[in-house]
């Protein structure tokens, strides 16, 4: 028996890799599956069945960055970002985007020599669960105020850039002076909307990844495969094409 789960936009694997043809839930707009239909066991997702027939990551085709890769460049961006933090005349506030930032977030923040105060939102674009708007809209908000503040928005991939242009324009609402943007990963080859950095802000990332859908270091395929320390490319098997619609 299987459970089909109607996936977001942000649970796509590349196009080309696997949208199934003539699959009517892998819509393509703008040259991507919206929609993704996933065959699961009823009782056993994915990543628990990849665990059962062997080591935890065994539904990943291969590893981008290691655990130690990962380590060494966050040590290197929390370097640069203290330096330009240093430089301010109050703290800052670093906003994570719950819930793929929460490791780079709590790795980052551990290196940064600088006073700063940490707070969350979070961001969803996609209304009933299964069509991308393109639209994010906020669905968790701050606690800090931020009028006044440099912020900076801590992301796990800048992908189309959709949300973090919807952060942008709710932080600079809430009045903060300046905003910067630390994000783990860059897709740039995906962008289709250019965001504009505020006052002082700067771009900061990780690595730039390749148009693959990845996962681990907090990033998910149905909110599994986040606690993986590595970053990873799933292999095909793990999804499974829908006929039935
Ligand atoms: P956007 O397209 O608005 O720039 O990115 C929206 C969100 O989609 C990202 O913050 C991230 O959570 C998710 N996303 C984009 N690409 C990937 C990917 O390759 N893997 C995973 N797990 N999430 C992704
Ligand atoms: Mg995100």
């Amino acid at each position: 028996m299987t459970t089909l789960l109607a996936l977001p936009d942000s649970g796509i694997p590349p196009r080309n890799s696997f949208a199934p043809p003539g699959n009517k839930s892998a819509s393509l707009r703008g040259g991507r599956p919206r929609t993704l239909t996933l065959a699961l066991p009823a009782s056993r997702p994915a990543q628990a069945t990849a665990m059962a027939s062997g080591a935890p990551d065994a539904g990943i085709e291969r590893v981008l960055w290691t655990e130690a890769e990962i380590a060494a460049r966050v040590a290197e961006v929390a370097a640069e970002l203290g330096a330009d933090l240093r430089r301010l005349r109050e703290p800052a506030v670093v906003v994570g985007v719950a819930t793929g930032a929460f490791l780079f977030l709590a790795d980052l923040v551990r290196r940064v020599d600088a006073p700063l105060a940490v707070d969350f939102v979070r961001a969803e674009s996609y209304g009933d669960g299964t069509e991308s708007s393109g639209r994010p809209r906020i669905t968790s908000d701050l606690k800090v105020d931020v009028a006044g503040k440099h912020v900076v928005v801590v992301e796990d991939i800048v992908d189309t850039g959709n949300t973090v242009s919807c952060l942008i324009a709710h932080l600079e609402k809430k009045g903060a002076s300046s905003i910067s943007v630390c994000t783990f990963l860059d897709k740039p080859a995906r962008r289709s909307a250019n965001f504009q950095l505020v006052g002082d802000g700067k771009f900061y990332r990780g690595f730039e990844c390749p148009d693959y859908f990845v996962v681990g270091y907090g990033m998910d395929f149905a909110e599994l495969y986040r606690n993986l320390p590595y970053v990873g490319v799933l292999k095909i098997e793990m999804y499974k094409k829908d006929t039935s619609n």
